[in-house]
């Protein structure tokens, strides 16, 4: 097997790459087998100053870039993405453990989002409505909202740091971004193309280490105009909380836990193989992973039957070998997590049909797993598994299955598989979230909005909606 390498790890301030200086550092580890890729430098308080500074004035500058030029740059970036493709999906497998096909997969929505936003750059309008006044001119226009903090999660690090990074650059805002402490080679090599697209130094900021204080630091300054965050719900209502205090704008994506009804009329096989297909990328390690399986009466043996077996064939291993469907899990939280709310499962009642439970002693490769029979007491109906975990439950009546389905705070995705298209619009209107999937587990194109209600979050990434989150609007009345 080819030696692999990571990236040299630096903050990335002003155009300027700074690292050792005494700075304190932590190790990021490759999940697969344990080992250390590198030592991340921690951002000091003067490299946070440095920072805000830097990202105050560039946003001066960037603002009045032409669109058109904005655009331009976004849309180079993207291109060279596309051309070092194979590096960053190795960076990808080796600080997640994904599987190459999926680190791929990810890099092409990556740039695709990229492209989108690039292009959106040339699409931001305002309006002008009839003035009260004679002689006078009503304008409705909308401005950058300013410097953005933003701060990505390590389940899909490319793609969720070069979408924020794109969506605000093509608003003309500059950015702040911190990358997953576990995944900052990847968030950096996405900001090192922005930066040999022809990025002006300090647009673009990248800082790397303790999420806390980083986060508490950049949004307590009254620079920072946008919050963008995307991981656990707890930490998400910290942020909102500190952002609050300088009335600070947000986008949250946060957790979810979603529900996936099957009805008796619904393609039992094409249901079946695109839930264990979807429930398995990324280990489960995805906000829109469907977790809470509801399958009506009279298909829920075959259902769990199919499931079962197709979940008991997925290969797990290695991201580099070319037949790993599932890689190890990211980190050992979640294999803590994993271990705790199967047992939890278990005791209160519930089947293991397969998995559940870690494979060796070394790495973090854990097994596809099936649940039945688990009740609403138990913890994993409750807390999202946010790993490779599906629970399977029946229902007979139909309203009893959205109310379960919306049974818990969380309103990401939900999914629904049905040939009858009155019960389809019935629970594509009756279930409360923010995506719904009916027949399919198609999401997270740039093109569409992207995001949740009640506690999985609020505003959206993608689709115009995910440039206006850093817009404001500024109304003229000229007499
Ligand atoms: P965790 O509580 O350990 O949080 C880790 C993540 O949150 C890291 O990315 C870290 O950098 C960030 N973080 C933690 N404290 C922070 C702070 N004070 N300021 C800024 N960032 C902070 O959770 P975990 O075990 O890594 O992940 C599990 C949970 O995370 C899941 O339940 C899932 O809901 C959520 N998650 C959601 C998404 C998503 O796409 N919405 C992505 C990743 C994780």
């Amino acid at each position: 097997m080819p030696l692999r390498h990571y990236v040299p790890l630096y903050q990335w301030i002003d155009g300027a790459r700074l690292s050792g200086d005494g700075r304190q550092t932590s190790s990021v580890t490759n999940p697969f087998d344990g080992s250390i890729l590198a030592e991340m430098p921690h951002a000091t308080d003067a490299d946070l100053a440095a920072a805000l500074e830097s990202s105050q004035r560039a946003f001066k500058q960037w603002r009045k870039v032409p669109a058109w030029e904005r655009a331009a740059i976004i849309l180079r970036a993207a291109e060279l993405i596309r051309v070092r493709i194979e590096r960053f999906a190795e960076i990808l497998t080796l600080e997640v453990g994904k599987p190459l096909a999926e680190a791929r997969m990810e890099m092409g929505l990556t740039i695709e989002s990229i492209v989108w936003a690039g292009e959106e750059a040339k699409r931001i309008y305002g309006r002008t409505v009839e003035s009260r006044l004679p002689h006078g001119r009503a304008i409705i226009s909308r401005e950058p909202i300013g410097p953005v903090a933003a701060f990505a999660p390590w389940n899909a690090p490319a793609l969720l740091t070069g979408r924020k990074i794109a969506a605000a650059l093509a608003a003309g805002c500059s950015m702040i971004i911190k990358p997953s402490e576990e995944t900052p080679g990847s968030g950096l090599m996405i900001a090192e193309a922005f930066a040999d697209a022809g990025l002006p130094a300090g647009v673009l900021n990248v800082v790397l280490g303790d999420p806390a204080h980083i986060s508490a630091t950049l949004i307590a300054s009254p620079i920072i105009r946008k919050v963008s965050f995307t991981g656990p719900t707890p930490v998400g209502q910290q942020l909102a909380a500190l952002a609050a205090r300088q009335v600070t704008a947000v986008t949250m994506e946060l957790g979810g836990h979603a529900p996936v009804i099957v009805c008796d009329d619904a393609d039992i096989d094409m249901a079946v193989e695109s839930s264990v297909a979807n429930k398995f990328f990324m280990a489960g390690a995805s906000c829109i992973s469907p977790t809470r399986f509801y399958i009506q009466d009279a298909v829920y043996d075959a259902f769990v039957e199919k499931f079962t077996v197709a979940a008991s064939a997925i290969k797990v291993g290695d991201g580099f070998d070319a037949e790993t469907v599932m890689g190890p899990l990211a980190n050992d939280r979640r294999l803590a997590a994993m271990e705790r709310l199967i047992a939890d499962a278990v005791e209160h009642g519930g089947t293991i049909t397969t998995g559940g439970k870690r494979i060796g002693n070394t790495g973090l490769l854990f097994e596809p797993t099936v649940l039945t029979g688990v009740p609403d007491t138990a913890q994993i109906m409750n807390d999202e598994p946010f790993g490779p975990v599906a629970i399977l439950s029946c229902f007979s009546d139909i309203d009893d299955a959205i109310a379960k389905a919306n049974r818990l705070p969380f309103g990401l995705a939900a999914y629904a598989f049905t040939t009858n298209t009155q019960q389809a619009q019935r629970l594509s209107g009756e279930l409360e979230s923010g995506m719904i999937g009916i027949n399919t587990y198609y999401f997270g194109m740039p093109e569409a909005p992207f995001g949740g209600v009640k506690q999985s979050g609020y505003g959206s990434e993608n689709g115009t909606e995910g440039i206006d989150a850093y817009l404001v609007t500024k109304f003229t009345n000229q007499a």
